[in-house]
């Protein structure tokens, strides 16, 4: 028997994928060589266009515990532990959702079970084998009653930053490591009378206000102040060239770390409330990215592809759960036959240099954070250009993943065309929703906004792989969209009644992307 897709790894990017074939029909069989769930405390929330995405497929709710569409923030955010006002912008590309890893992971865990996907606790992928020419991939498997064997269509592996599926396959992992630098983080706690109950700042008398979760940059290093909704706050530093200890972390070394940085006492007290908590020391960190994210049947997402400095503030769940939406219909089309020519290579294309731009993000990041004179002066600039609102944009873009712009392969594209759809408020004969609420089925969407639903009324338009909905919207929108399932917009129009070559280009992405090749009559 073959399995259609096996997923190696249960974590966030493995069940986000494993939701993502469910959606689109095909049965994944997640291994996990965990025997539970981990409490280990890793990622505090998420950040950039991730959470606009779990809008869109109806997890945002799930996790933020509140029928409000994501908000984006308007008013401050860092790059490099520097000031970005974000309220020089119109509209902010950067969306925040403090919600920490273990609650993602259930959330997804409890999602890929409604799907009916099935989760081997305590199963590990041990080897990997591929037929040549053939159709599958061999799978070793230990688990708690031995070893067995799985032959799958495709393997996906999913399994973390030290990826087995990576090494089995012989994909490299090439970057750098950075040794010089120290984190040290713990839930503590601070007295209350500390924080200014209007912003929500850290107040260090003989230093200044430190904004809650936006990293300060001092001479000797940086910290952070992250109070987290019902956990006590995370308090962070980082360092340079701290001499190596053996030692178990202690809050006291934390409390050492944050008069060196900040040249004041800060009382952090142990943390209150439920655990477990986080008292951690990390030294070094690694930026690097798969030289490929595909070899033959096997697929890497998530950390297995790419990791790179925490510090820099380049969040691998906006990355990694992306990664996870981008091929889960990829891959579901190619199991049933209705792939195009091609479309399974563009995850790859599409994702490593969405991977790439990230990297760059947070190398930049950790390069104006560091210590030094020279930093210091380079920091001085870019608090000149930041009075820009054009270079206030790029970085807001930068830091949320918003600049993705995939190739459509369109020669004119519209503005729109290959990135995230805008969230629009449609009317339609059912009624008022958000276009972020018409993708949780993640199929494929034509939207038409032309008047009298132009597009909707052409018979060839209509066809069992796209849905199309016809609606009204008050905003300045376009009057046309072809949305993938990942909501990257295919082809879009602006024009009243969408021209003969606008039609055609709309037939073209058709093709290309879904493989639908009845000719639209325009
Ligand atoms: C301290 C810390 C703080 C972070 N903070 C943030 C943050 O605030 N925001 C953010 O977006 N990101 C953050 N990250 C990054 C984020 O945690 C990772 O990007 C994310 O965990 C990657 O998810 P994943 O599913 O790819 O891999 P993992 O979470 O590593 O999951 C991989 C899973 O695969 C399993 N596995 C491994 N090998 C095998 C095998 N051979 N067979 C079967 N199963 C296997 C593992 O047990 C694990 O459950 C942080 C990371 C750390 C370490």
């Amino acid at each position: 028997m073959i399995t259609d897709v096996v997923i190696s790894g249960g974590g966030p990017n493995g069940l986000m994928l494993a939701c993502e074939l469910s959606l689109a029909g095909v049965r994944p069989l997640v291994l996990e060589r965990l025997p539970e769930p981990s409490e280990e405390p890793k990622a505090n929330g998420l950040l950039g266009q991730v959470v606009r995405m779990l809008d869109h497929r109806g997890l945002h709710e799930r996790l933020s515990g509140s029928p409000e569409p994501p908000r984006p923030n308007s008013a401050y955010f860092m790059f490099g532990a520097m000031g970005l006002d974000l309220s020089l912008l119109e509209d902010s590309p950067v969306h925040a959702l403090p919600v920490p890893q273990r609650r993602i992971v259930q959330v997804l865990r409890e999602r890929a079970v409604e799907l009916g996907v099935e989760i081997r606790w305590g199963h590990e992928v041990a080897g990997l084998s591929q037929e040549q020419d053939g159709d599958a991939v061999t799978v070793d498997v230990a688990g708690p009653e031995g070893e067995y064997r799985l032959r799958a269509r495709y393997l996906v592996g999913a399994d973390g930053a030290h990826s087995t599926t990576r090494k089995l396959s012989g994909i490299g992992f090439p970057g750098v490591t950075y040794d010089r630098m120290t984190v040290r983080s713990a839930h503590a706690t601070v007295p209350a009378g500390r924080i200014d109950p209007a912003t929500g700042a850290l107040n260090v008398p003989g230093h200044g206000a430190v904004m809650p979760f936006l990293p300060h940059r001092t001479e000797h290093g940086g910290f952070s102040y992250a109070p987290m909704p019902g956990h006590p706050p995370l308090v962070s530093t980082t360092e340079w060239d701290q001499p190596a200890t053996e030692a178990p972390m202690s809050l006291e070394e934390l409390r050492a770390s944050v008069r060196r940085v900040l040249g004041v006492d800060v009382p952090l007290g142990p943390p209150e409330g439920r655990g477990p908590h986080v008292l951690r020391r990390l030294t070094g960190g690694n930026t690097r990215v798969a030289e490929r994210f595909a070899d033959g049947r096997v697929f890497l997402i998530g950390d297995a592809a790419h990791v790179y400095s925490a510090t820099g503030g380049g969040p691998g769940l906006n990355l990694g759960l992306q990664d996870a939406v981008n091929l889960g219909w990829k891959l579901a089309a190619e199991i049933r036959g209705s792939a195009p020519s091609g479309l399974l290579d563009t995850y790859e294309t599409e994702r490593r240099s969405a991977a790439r731009r990230m990297v760059l993000n947070a190398q930049a990041q950790a390069a104006l954070i560091a210590p030094g004179d020279d930093v210091t002066g380079l920091r001085e600039v870019f608090a000149e250009l930041l009075r820009d609102p054009g270079a206030v944009r790029r970085l807001a873009e930068l830091t949320a993943g918003a600049d993705v712009r995939y190739d459509m392969g369109e020669p004119a594209p519209h503005p729109l065309t290959g990135r995230f759809a805008p969230d629009l408020e449609l009317h339609t004969p059912a009624g008022p929703v958000r276009l972020a609420e018409l993708t949780r089925t993640a199929r494929p969407l034509l939207l038409d906004l032309t008047e009298g639903a132009w597009l909707a009324e052409t018979p060839a338009l209509r066809h069992g792989q796209v849905d199309v909905v016809a609606a009204r919207s008050q905003a300045p929108a376009p009057t046309a969209l072809l949305l993938r399932p990942d909501c990257h917009v295919a082809w879009a129009s602006s024009s009243p009644r969408p021209d003969p070559t606008e039609i055609e280009a709309l037939r073209a992405a058709l093709r290309r992307w879904f493989g639908v090749t009845e000719p639209a009559h325009a």
